[in-house]
């Protein structure tokens, strides 16, 4: 697969303007400003590709680009931003839900935490549902180039734990954006 053959092709304000489910999706869901957009782009090797921001919890909209005229990759919106009232907060996760419980197409949901943060409860409970609904998942541990090599592996043998604690078995990938950490597993894994 072509990651350079990528294409912004439209956003979609609520389930309705989605486009039709055409090609499989690789989803991008995570708390605002985890890094999505900005992996997106790294993977496409193409900076201006999705919009980035470091200000978070902004654009509740779910964009697509399609990869290689094949596949799409769905930024879905961030949730969990705290300056948003908890009526908010909450609809967006009941839409992000519905949104992956309906779409038929979906192969991957790649789900972002911050490495330098332990999850959220609200990141715990996502792996919890993502499991029972026996969606493919994986875990990304974001923005890797933070800190040091030793306190990546403490990370995400942190995260490992979580999981294992949920009897929940998904690759977890150290990546970077910036610094292009895990790029190459991210890819072997939306290939297969
Ligand atoms: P999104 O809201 O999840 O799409 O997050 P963005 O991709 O817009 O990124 C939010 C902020 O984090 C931006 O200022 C990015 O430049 C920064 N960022 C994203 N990924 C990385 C990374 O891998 N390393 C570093 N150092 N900063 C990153």
């Amino acid at each position: 697969m072509n990651f350079q053959k990528a294409k912004f092709i439209t956003s979609a304000a609520e389930l309705e303007g989605c486009p039709n489910p055409h090609f499989p999706e690789v989803c991008f869901a995570g708390r605002s400003n985890v890094g999505k957009s900005s992996l997106i782009n790294t993977l496409a090797n193409h900076n201006g590709l999705a919009r980035t921001s470091n200000r978070p919890g902004k654009t509740q909209i779910i964009n697509y680009y399609l990869f290689d005229d094949k596949l799409y990759l769905v930024d879905l919106p961030g949730f969990g931003y705290a300056k948003v009232s908890k009526e908010e907060r909450e609809r967006w996760g009941r839409d992000i839900r519905d949104y992956l419980l309906q779409r038929s197409t979906i192969r991957l949901v790649l789900h972002l935490v911050d490495i330098r943060h332990e999850p959220s409860d609200l990141d715990e409970q996502f792996f919890y549902w993502l499991a029972s609904n026996r969606l493919p998942f994986i875990v990304v541990l974001a923005k890797g180039d933070k800190i040091s090599h030793n306190k990546r592996q403490q990370s995400k043998a942190r995260v490992e734990r979580i999981l294992d604690e949920m009897n929940i078995e998904v690759p977890i990938v150290i990546s970077s954006a910036e610094k292009n950490i895990g790029i190459g597993d991210l890819k072997e894994l939306i290939r297969e």
